[in-house]
C-alpha cells in the first residue's frame, strides 16, 4: 500500500476546514448510490526551486466538469476557482512535497432514489501527502482479471465516478490476493482495456500500442501525456487500436501509467515474463522523459506545471 498522511486542510461546504470536521451524512446520496465523480491529481516537489508544481491541473479540472455533464452535475464552484482550491489546499497545509489532490464533485442531498437528475451536488477537495502509488523501478507481475472492465453502457469509465470504482477494487483484490501486483481489466468482448486505476501501453517493435478512448476506458491524462511525449520527444509512433489478451503475452515491453502509477514497468502477465523480467529500453526512456517533465525540468512542457508558492 502506498504511504498516505491525511492533509490537515479540506475545500468543504465552500470553505477551509481541517479534514477531519470534513463529513457528510449517511443519507448522502453519493454514499448510498455511488453518485459521485472525482479527479486525482498530482503535485512534484521541486528541490531546486524549492516548490511544488501542480501538473496537468486545467486538463484535470476539465475533465472532471466534463464528466458533471454526464452525471447531471452543477456546482457553484467554476473551473477556475476549483483549480485556485486544489492550489491554495496545498498553501494552507503548508506542504513541501510530492502530493496527490481529490476533487470530488457528488450528489449531496440527503434524498431517496437512483436518480441523477434532480438531485443537487456540492463540491469537496482534500489532499495528503504520496510518493509512488506503485512499484516504478522493478516491473510489475500483473494478472488479466476475471472480472471484466464495466461498459460504456452500464457504467461509462471515462467519468471517473465513485461507484465504478467498485469494478477496480473487486479486480486489484483479486489479483493482490493471488499474488499478483496489479490487474489487466479485458472489455466484454475480450479485448484489453486498461489497469485497475491505470492505462497500459505495449511496446511492440519499437512502436507504442494502448487501447483506443472508446475501449471503456478512463481515458487517462498521462495516458495523453506519454503518447505526445513519445511522439514529440523520442520520435515513437504510437497506435491506438484494439489489443488482444495474447498479445500482452508476446509484446516486447509493457507499461501502466496513470497519475498515480506515473509511468510503471510491467515484468510479467499471468506469469509470462516480458523483455526478461527487467523494465525495457523504451518504458526506461519514457519514464526517464515523463520524471523529469512532471518535476518541471524540461522547458518545452514547464506550461504543464502550475507552481504552487
Ligand atoms: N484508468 C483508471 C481506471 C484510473 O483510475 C486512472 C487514474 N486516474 C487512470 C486510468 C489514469 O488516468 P490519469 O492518467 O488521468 O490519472
Amino acid at each position: 500500500m502506498p504511504s498516505m498522511t491525511s492533509g490537515p486542510i479540506a475545500y468543504f461546504n465552500g470553505a477551509y476546514v481541517p479534514v477531519e470536521d470534513a463529513k457528510v451524512s449517511i443519507m448522502t446520496h453519493a454514499f448510498n448510490y455511488g453518485t459521485g465523480l472525482f479527479e486525482g491529481i498530482r503535485g512534484y516537489y521541486n528541490a531546486d526551486e524549492d516548490n511544488v508544481l501542480v501538473f496537468k491541473l486545467p486538463e484535470h479540472i476539465d475533465r472532471m466538469a466534463r464528466n458533471c455533464r454526464i452525471m447531471c452535475m452543477e456546482v457553484p464552484e467554476d473551473q477556475a476557482a476549483i483549480e485556485e482550491v486544489c492550489v491554495e489546499l496545498i498553501r494552507r497545509s503548508n506542504f513541501k512535497e510530492g502530493v496527490y489532490i481529490r476533487p470530488i464533485v457528488y450528489k449531496s442531498e440527503c434524498s431517496l432514489g437512483p436518480t441523477v437528475k434532480g438531485v443537487a451536488s456540492s463540491f469537496c477537495c482534500y489532499i495528503i501527502t504520496l510518493g509512488d502509488y506503485c512499484d516504478t523501478q522493478s516491473g510489475l507481475d500483473v494478472a488479466v482479471s476475471s472480472w471484466r472492465r464495466l461498459s460504456d453502457n452500464a457504467i461509462p469509465s471515462r467519468v471517473k465516478s465513485t461507484g465504478g470504482y467498485i469494478n477496480s477494487s473487486l479486480a486489484a483484490s483479486e489479483a493482490k490476493q493471488a499474488g499478483f501486483h496489479e490487474a489487466v481489466f479485458l472489455r466484454e468482448d475480450g479485448t484489453v482495456a486498461e489497469g485497475s486505476a491505470m492505462n497500459i501501453f505495449l511496446v511492440q517493435d519499437g512502436k507504442l500500442i494502448t487501447s483506443p478512448p472508446n475501449a471503456d476506458i478512463l481515458v487517462g491524462i498521462t495516458r495523453n501525456t506519454i503518447i505526445q511525449l513519445a511522439k514529440e520527444v523520442l520520435g515513437l509512433e504510437v497506435i491506438e487500436r484494439n489489443i488482444g489478451r495474447s498479445e500482452l503475452y508476446v509484446s516486447d515491453e509493457l507499461f501502466f501509467c496513470g497519475t498515480g502509477a506515473q509511468v510503471a514497468p510491467v515484468r510479467s502477465v499471468d506469469r509470462r515474463v516480458i523483455n526478461g523480467g527487467t523494465p525495457g529500453p523504451v518504458t526506461l526512456k519514457m519514464q526517464s522523459v515523463y520524471f523529469d517533465v512532471v518535476q518541471g525540468k524540461v522547458p518545452e512542457y514547464r506550461h504543464w506545471c502550475r507552481p504552487v508558492y
